[in-house]
This record gives C-alpha cells, sequence and structure tokens, in this order.
C-alpha cells in the first residue's frame, strides 16, 4: 500500500511515522509514505500556494493550480478513470464525512491513498470538485491544518494491514472492532482483548495488583476464564454505555449482553462507582 501526502509542511511527517508498529510496516515495505511538498508546484518565485478568497473574508484560501500539478504529478488517474478498488484521493477538511473505524478498514484494501492537507481558511473548492473522491474529517473540531488529521489517517489505516500488528486478529478485537466478532465464543483463556463488536474495548490491567489503595479487580487476579469473558464484556458495555452511548444503539446485542446491560443500569441508578 501507498500513500502520498500533499503538504506545505512536508517536514511536519519527518518522524510522525518513525514509532513503532508504523516504523516496523515502512521499514518491512508493508507501507509506502511519500510527503510531497506543495510548493515544490508553484509556478512565481515567492512559490505562493494561497490568495484571497472571491467575495472577501477573513484569511487566505489554498490555490487549485499547485494542488492540481501536485495530485497530476503522482501518476494517478484522472477521478473519471479511478478504480475505487485500488485507489482514491481524499481532502482533509472539517466538513468531510466523519472518519471512523468502517472508513479506516475500507481504506486498508487500497492499494494508494492521497491525503491533502489543507491550510488557512481552506482550500479552493474546486480541489475537491475536480481531484478528490472524498472529503474526510477526524473530528467534530477544527485544527490548523489537514497534517495531524492525514497523520491520524494513515496510523488507523496502516494498523489494519495484514502483517502490521504482532498478532492478525488484534485489529479485529478492539474498540469499535468488526460486528461479526460481539461475542468471543472459542473457549479457552480469554485474548488480550476479545470481541468488542463495535463497542468499546474494556479497562486493561497489568502489575502491580494494589497501587495507592486501588486494587486490580479480582476476578482478573483469579483463573476463571469464563467469569473472566463476562466480567470484561460487562466492563466494554458499560465504558461504552458512560462514554459513548449511541455506539450501544447501533450495534447488535446478545440476551447476555442485554441482561448486563440491565444490571449496570441498575447499578449507576444505585450511584455505584464500582460494578457489582
Ligand atoms: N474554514 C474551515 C472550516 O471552518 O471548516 C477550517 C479550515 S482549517 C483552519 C484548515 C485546514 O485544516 C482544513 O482545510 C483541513 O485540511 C484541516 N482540518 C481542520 N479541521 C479538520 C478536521 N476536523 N478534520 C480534518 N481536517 C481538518
Amino acid at each position: 500500500m501507498r500513500f502520498d501526502l500533499i503538504s506545505i509542511f512536508p517536514n511536519f511527517f519527518a518522524s510522525v511515522f518513525e514509532y513503532g508498529i508504523l516504523n516496523r510496516a515502512r521499514t518491512s515495505g508493508l507501507v509506502d509514505i511519500a510527503t510531497h511538498d506543495l510548493r515544490a508546484f508553484t509556478q512565481d518565485r515567492h512559490r505562493t500556494v494561497d490568495d484571497r478568497p472571491f467575495g472577501g473574508g477573513e484569511g487566505m484560501v489554498l490555490k487549485l493550480g499547485p494542488i492540481y500539478d501536485a495530485v497530476s504529478s503522482l501518476n494517478i488517474p484522472h477521478k473519471q478513470q479511478r478504480d475505487p478498488q485500488r485507489e482514491t484521493v481524499i481532502l482533509l477538511s472539517a466538513q468531510g464525512r466523519p472518519f471512523t473505524q468502517k472508513v479506516a478498514q475500507e481504506l486498508a484494501k487500497k492499494e494508494r491513498v492521497v491525503l491533502i492537507c489543507g491550510r488557512y481558511e481552506g482550500v479552493d473548492e474546486r480541489v475537491s470538485e475536480l481531484l478528490c473522491d472524498q472529503e474526510l474529517s477526524i473530528g467534530d473540531y477544527v485544527l490548523s491544518g489537514g497534517e495531524l488529521a492525514a497523520a491520524v489517517i494513515v496510523d488507523a489505516v496502516v494498523r489494519l494491514l495484514p502483517g502490521a500488528l504482532g498478532h492478525p486478529d488484534s485489529s479485529r478485537f478492539e474498540s469499535f472492532g468488526a460486528h461479526d466478532v460481539a461475542e468471543d465464543v472459542s473457549g479457552g483463556p480469554p485474548r488480550t482483548t476479545h470481541g468488542s463488536g463495535g463497542i468499546l474495548d474494556y479497562p486493561h490491567y497489568t502489575r502491580p495488583a494494589e497501587f495507592e489503595g486501588r486494587v486490580v479487580p479480582e476476578v482478573l487476579q483469579g483463573g476463571n476464564h469464563d467469569a473472566i469473558r463476562l466480567w470484561r464484556r460487562k466492563m466494554a458495555l458499560r465504558k461504552t454505555l458512560e462514554n459513548r452511548p449511541d455506539l450501544i444503539e447501533k450495534v447488535e446485542l446478545s440476551e447476555q449482553d442485554r441482561r448486563l446491560l440491565r444490571e449496570i443500569e441498575a447499578e449507576l441508578r444505585r450511584g455505584s462507582g464500582e460494578p457489582a
């Protein structure tokens, strides 16, 4: 897989991809990440990439011309000729559709992804119309530029590439995991993470078992795998209910999930900070 990142600050990415999973994926040849300096595609001696907005108003707007030339230099088919299974050109924008784990999974299947980073007040709208297949937003807030958003997308996508993670199943069994693994019914020791099925991950603990009076839940210190599995599922549901109730409404819940949710709601009504 190859990413091309177009930015007026290509050095921004100099060290971002040099750590952990991303670094391993790059050095093992699983992914190629190329950065392109937008100013290299300007024609004037000031290397101008922006201009004042038509209609007036605050700030400057990134011009179409340099971005057009930058994308043309990448040897990627024109918008109408692209194979959507293989390649996509994306504009990072606060006005884009939300970037989610599902979108990351879609992108991980492509051979090439081009990410165009905006700056200033934004980008001439014709960049999106003429060059881009989609606009993506990484959240409901406004960043100063698309570079952080591009880095977020690259990270989330690369860890989904087969071979990027130590265990091939790891990315299936975490927050927002696939909907077909709502419960890990495989038996045996519980996995590091198991079967989120579209909700959030459960809490993790490691040694020491006690720190400043906070004790690791007893069930995790015993060897009862079924009890551990049930506790983890309950805690995942509880965390999701507390932090992201919208997700609970979207996922398919088992009878056991519904029973656990009733227990959690009762606990929360009683105001008990600790699960029973
Ligand atoms: N005027 C724009 C608006 O109100 O939507 C904000 C422009 S922002 C200051 C500059 C650039 O940062 C955008 O062109 C985009 O590339 C990037 N950006 C800002 N927020 C973003 C977000 N939530 N997701 C992705 N990119 C974002």
